[in-house]
């Protein structure tokens, strides 16, 4: 790609070593640059990580840091956690620092095509399909982002053939320069994040800095039926439209039972809706996006129809876990907003028992309470967010305080008979509870294996 950087002594600062500050630093230092790296965590807090940086020559500050480091930089990398109004940010912006995310570094680097996902819901399950898309169709692809590995770990990867295929997040695409997708996808917009963007206006305007770049040979894919982003459509890139609900002028959308694609009048149909492996309307959206994407690519009908037949989901994203008893237990712990509960509720016809609650993120849970009294029979609230969630959806469903996700379980199992869904969609981020989402997604796992051992080993002993 046309505008590579020379980090060889260049002086650059990385903030946050999480995976994504790592795998920065080593990028930078292996090139040359003098790195500094600062966390503000302690040394033994991040552990054996301090010794591999330390071993590529990169200078730690740790526990915080001083003023100076950012005067003494030209160019800081901060980690996707931190915010572009943090303090040190602002500072160095005061002072003319360069500000890059991980992603501009490492577009300057990438070789080949780039097709970038942003969106506040069905990043990674779309930007998954794609890459399995392209993959099973015969195109060497890179997976890059949330669920594989951050953009700047897959540069040496790349090559004039390969597609790499990458998860944006608004945090990312704020720090960004001239980082151009050949083909971007912004799937929906939905208030998650407010927390730190703090209105829906700059999160969006985040979220749309992915086609800033783009010029008349690219492609831009939106969603026709999200009023949050048909605003955000550009003028630059060609324009293609996907919709569950009408045809579009260019781009994929759902007819009677199908799936079409429509390029300059001509309509092709790709796949049945009866052949998406996935639970829910949300995600023939994310299958809608990925089959524009695709077709933009350049991949054949017949092997996108394939291979949306052939993926599997992703983990933790409305993953089925076990059935007891006739009972079907489903773990969206990625359903760390409202709207992704939402999504998850619509997903099934009714008489589903939920798992609400965790850390709240500033949300207003009463626009779940419709759906509630719709498809809901018990709401088990865990977490910090409990009392507000409580207090918001009252009225719509039968609420149990169940405090830990151990005892909403096994309160849920009690409670359900053959026919229900167990639901853990929590519409909060786990931080209160857990480590992360993957965590309590792993643990509610464990416990409805538990249960499925138990049961298992009471109807041998009953035989
Ligand atoms: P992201 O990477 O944007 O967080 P994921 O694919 O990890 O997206 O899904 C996050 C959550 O949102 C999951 O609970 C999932 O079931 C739900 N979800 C997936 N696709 C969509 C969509 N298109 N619209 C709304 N919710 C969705």
């Amino acid at each position: 790609m046309s505008a590579s950087i020379e980090l060889r002594n260049k002086r650059v600062l990385v903030v946050g070593l999480a995976r994504t500050g790592i795998a920065t630093a080593l990028f930078c230092a292996a090139r040359g640059a003098h790195v500094t790296a600062t966390d503000t965590r302690a040394g033994k807090e991040l552990g054996d990580p301090v010794a591999v940086l330390q071993k590529a020559g990169v200078a730690l500050e740790l526990g915080g840091h001083r003023q100076e480091l950012i005067l003494d930089a030209d160019l800081i990398i901060p980690s996707p956690g931190v915010p572009a109004d943090a303090p040190l940010l602002q500072f160095a912006r005061s002072k003319g620092v360069t500000i890059w995310s991980e992603i501009e570094l490492a577009y300057r680097f990438l070789k080949g095509r780039l097709i970038g996902i942003t969106g506040s819901n069905g990043k990674t399950t779309t930007t998954s399909l794609i890459e399995h898309i392209l993959r099973s169709a015969g195109f060497s692809t890179i997976l890059a982002g949330n669920i594989g590995t951050p953009l700047i770990s897959c540069v040496e990867k790349s090559s004039e053939k390969t597609v790499a295929v990458a998860e944006l997040s608004s945090f990312q695409l704020e720090l960004i320069e001239k980082l151009r997708p050949n083909i971007s996808v912004f799937l929906n917009l939905t208030p998650d994040h407010l927390d730190r963007h703090h209105t829906l206006e700059s999160y969006g305007a985040a979220k749309a800095r992915i086609f800033q770049n783009q010029g008349e040979s690219d492609s831009a894919v939106l969603n026709a039926d999200d009023p949050g982003t048909t605003p955000y459509a550009p003028a630059k890139p060609q324009v293609f439209w996907f919709s569950r609900k009408q045809r579009v002028a260019q781009g994929a959308f759902v007819k009677e039972s199908e799936i079409l694609f429509r390029r300059e009048g001509t309509e092709e149909a790709i796949l049945k809706l009866a052949d998406i492996p996935l639970a829910g309307a949300h995600n023939v959206e994310n299958v809608l996006a990925a089959v524009a994407a695709t077709k933009l690519a350049g991949a054949e009908s017949a092997a996108i129809a394939k291979g949306v037949r052939s993926f599997a989901g992703v983990e933790h994203r409305l993953e089925f876990v076990a059935e007891i008893g006739g009972v079907r237990f489903y773990n969206d712990s990625k359903a760390t907003n409202v709207d992704a509960t939402l999504k998850a509720l619509d997903a099934f016809p009714g008489r589903i028992l939920i798992i609400l609650g965790g850390k709240d993120k500033g949300s207003d849970y009463t626009v779940l309470k419709a759906p509630l009294r719709e498809r809901a029979i018990l709401a088990l609230l865990i977490g910090v967010a409990a009392d507000k969630i409580e207090k918001q959806i009252a009225g719509s469903v039968a609420i149990e305080q169940a405090g830990t996700l151990e005892r909403a379980v096994e309160t849920a199992a009690h409670a359900a008979r053959a026919g229900d869904v167990v639901l853990l969609a929590p519409a909060c981020a786990s931080f209160d509870q857990f480590q992360n989402y993957e965590h309590r997604g792993r643990v509610f796992k464990e416990l409805v294996h538990q249960l499925e051992r138990q049961a298992a080993s009471t109807t041998s002993r009953g035989r």
